[in-house]
């Protein structure tokens, strides 16, 4: 595999400019012989809304996951608030980063999936408390005065105590977003998190990300098949076709005058 890399991809990028709160540079990742990120270059500035859009299978959750961490990749190099996530050993070959540089950078980033991933057990508080005590060894007292208000935030006051099963689908989203934020993470991963909703609790969580993107210094990468909100929210929506970028742009631009007959022919099918 390692033979096939180009020089940017076997290299990682020297950061003497500044770098974007996100920089993926020539990434690829494979899945057997299953090419699912092709050289792919994205930058993400900090504060930028990024929505990704794009047919089935083209790749887009793989970003959000590699972002993450939870997935390696086979080339490139990807930065967050400029600290990469692999490195090279002394053979030249591309290794993940140790676990310890993984917890930390992954604290740096929250992701809110489409099926919630809430701790079952624990109540709606419980859950948004756990990582920060955890992992960013905060005092109980300190991560339920945190969660209290993230909680709040987005209105959920009146259900802290109940467990997800108790909870609608729309409330147990706004609980993940909670449980997220309370990392305090820089970048925000959101992978289709209305999907699995029924229609008449998509707008409720739709509201709380817009709040966020108005209301909070925070780097957002969404893969949405909300187009409209895509639209309204994003700085720049890319559309995602067979493991890379086929066009990049700001919302007017890619939803009234799309450039490549790959965005046209996929907007058409489903706008
Ligand atoms: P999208 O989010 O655009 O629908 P994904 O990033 O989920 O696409 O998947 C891209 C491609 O990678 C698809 O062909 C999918 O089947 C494949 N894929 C994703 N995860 C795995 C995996 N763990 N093992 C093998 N193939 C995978």
């Amino acid at each position: 595999m390692t033979d096939t890399l180009t020089d940017k991809q076997k290299f990682p990028l020297k950061l003497s400019e500044p770098c974007p709160m996100v920089r993926m540079a020539g990434v690829r990742k494979c899945y057997g012989d299953l090419v699912v990120l092709d050289d792919l270059d994205l930058d993400i500035a900090a504060n930028e809304t990024v929505s990704i859009i794009g047919p089935s299978g083209s790749g887009k959750t793989t970003v959000l996951r590699v972002l993450m961490t939870l997935e390696e990749i086979n080339g490139g190099v990807v930065y967050v608030d400029g600290e990469p996530l692999t490195h090279m050993d002394k053979n030249g070959q591309l290794v993940p980063a140790s676990t310890k540089h993984q917890r930390k950078q992954r604290s740096n980033i929250g992701m809110v999936f489409q099926h919630f991933n809430l701790f079952p057990h624990m109540s709606a508080l419980e859950n948004c408390m756990e990582a920060p005590v955890q992992v960013l060894g905060l005092s109980k007292a300190e991560a339920k005065d945190r969660a209290e208000g993230l909680l709040d935030m987005v209105g959920l006051a009146d259900k802290m105590g109940e467990h997800p099963l108790r909870l609608s689908g729309g409330q147990q989203q706004r609980v993940a977003i909670a449980r997220a934020l309370a990392m305090r993470p820089k970048v925000m991963l959101f992978d289709e998190v209305t999907s699995a909703l029924d229609p008449e609790v998509i707008g409720e969580v739709l509201s709380v990300i817009r709040k966020l993107s108005e209301e909070f210094s925070l780097t957002m990468v969404m893969v949405t098949h909300q187009m409209g909100f895509a639209r309204e929210i994003s700085d720049r929506v890319c559309f995602f076709d067979n493991g890379s970028i086929a066009e990049m742009g700001e919302p007017e631009q890619i939803f009234t005058e799309p450039q490549n007959p790959r965005t046209q022919q996929f907007l058409s099918a489903v706008l």
